[in-house]
């Protein structure tokens, strides 16, 4: 059994959820956007990018005592500002929301949470991502200026 820790982003965001998901480096953690759009009935899909260490599912982030029943996940506490930073990088490159879910194979989301990218950064920066929980990431509105 694995952790798997995704986001998903809207079909019309693809281009830049793809480009932020290249721009990352040292500073974030591995992306793999799946079915990359050179395939054209992958186009109009949602996008899909898996988070991890090394690729494949997330389980090397977790700290030793991390627990699928507790209410939040215990990331290894030197991952998480990379975990942030990439929520913050995907996420906050769209323009459509994005939906990021950290499940354990097998377990279905119990709960669905709004957030802003701000909320879900800081949700990843102390360690608080919810264990069957999804979280609908809002964009910010266009700034005016
Ligand atoms: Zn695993």
């Amino acid at each position: 059994m694995c952790l798997i820790v995704t986001v998903t982003a809207s079909a019309s965001d693809r281009r830049k959820f793809e480009a932020a998901s290249r721009q990352l480096g040292a500073d974030g953690l591995r992306v793999d956007v799946e079915h990359l759009s050179r395939w054209p009935w992958a186009r109009e899909q949602p996008v899909r990018a898996v988070i991890s260490e090394a690729g494949g599912c997330a389980c090397s982030l977790l700290s030793d005592d991390a627990d699928w029943n507790a209410e939040v996940w215990a990331f290894r506490h030197d991952v998480l500002a990379r975990l942030a930073a990439t929520l913050q990088s995907l996420a906050g490159s769209v323009t459509d929301g994005a939906t990021v879910e950290a499940l354990w194979i097998g377990d279905n989301v119990k709960e669905t949470r709004s957030v802003s990218t701000a909320d879900l950064v800081e949700l990843a920066r102390t360690n608080r991502l919810g264990t069957r929980t999804r979280y609908e990431v809002l964009s910010s509105p266009p700034s005016l200026l």
